[in-house]
């Protein structure tokens, strides 16, 4: 079995050093993961700078990217053969509930399953950012991989694991969960005068509930969260092809060459500039759903 591991930590990480010790018995594994931390980077893919890519020991790339840049790079340029499983992490800290959409760790299992790869994303989810031990996180990495190597997964889908900081209880399948976020901002003065700010530094809290990653996790068990890269909220679907379709019916009332009459006049509180081409938001919004897209994700971005 070939393994592609990355992170978003870095490749000087010891949850990714514990991570490829723990996975050499399964195969081949080949570790192609940032040259620093590239923390909450989310799914940014470097298009517009060059990209280098170091061998710094054998099967051990430093790459001057992103997590996405990484598993890109490592499927297509790196890698002579497709891998069989791509893994995230182990990351220091918790990627649950809402702060999967921030998580570097977490878009590049998404890279991965774009890519058509089975693929997990692990953190270690310590409030005391104590992350010494990762042999019990490592240990449910392997279960987890030789699970998914066993069965693969659903199309378009992935595994978020989060481990607890401490001997794991069992195994939950859970759900994305809900963050509380403190919204504050710390203000203060560099020493050259000037005012900076920094975000993310308030308390953090979540929402207990019952079937969550997050309660999985506080109860003592290891999380796994089948996540896919369909974000359509399908629940709303009937409810808003209800309310959109009275204005499907209707005539657009506004087209390009009025709109500019409109904003000669000053009605422009009801119009908002997307690139190239203003539309009128409800125009915008009962505009056809857009079929899945068959190029790959870089091509797709760079058009
Ligand atoms: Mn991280």
């Amino acid at each position: 079995m070939l393994i592609l591991l990355t992170n978003d930590d870095g490749i000087h990480s010891a949850g990714l050093q514990a991570l490829a010790d723990r996975l050499q018995s399964l195969g081949r594994v080949v570790v192609v993961a940032p040259d620093r931390e590239r923390s909450a980077i989310g799914h940014a893919l470097t298009l517009h700078a060059p990209l280098r890519a170091e061998e710094i020991l054998k099967d051990r790339w430093a790459v001057s990217g992103t997590p996405t840049d990484a598993v890109n790079l490592g499927i297509h340029g790196i890698l002579k053969n497709m891998p069989d499983l791509v893994i995230s992490g182990i990351n220091k800290g918790g990627n649950m509930g809402d702060d999967l959409t921030y998580s570097g760790t977490v878009a590049a299992a998404m890279e991965a399953t774009l890519m058509g790869v089975p693929a997990i994303a692990v953190s270690l989810a310590s409030r005391r950012f104590n992350y010494a031990d990762f042999s019990d996180a490592s240990r449910a990495a392997e279960t987890l991989a030789v699970t998914v190597s066993e069965h693969g997964l659903p199309a378009d889908t992935f595994i978020n694991v989060n481990v607890p900081p401490r001997t794991p209880l069992g195994i939950r399948l859970t759900r994305q969960g809900k963050r509380i976020y403190d919204d504050a901002v710390v203000e203060n003065v560099d020493p050259r005068g000037r005012t900076y700010y920094w975000i993310g530094a308030g308390c953090l809290d979540f929402q207990d509930l019952d079937g969550t990653d997050f309660h999985a996790v506080q109860h003592g068990y290891v999380s796994v969260t089948p996540l896919h890269l369909d974000l359509t909220n399908y629940a709303a679907m009937d409810r808003l092809r209800c309310r959109y379709s009275a204005h499907r019916a209707r005539k657009p009332s506004i087209s390009r060459s009025s709109f500019q009459v409109r904003e000669r006049e000053g009605d422009r509180g009801r119009l908002f500039s997307a690139e190239g081409a203003r539309v009128r938001w409800r125009s915008a919004i009962d505009s056809p759903i857009q079929p899945p897209r068959a190029t790959t994700p870089a091509a797709a971005m760079a058009s």
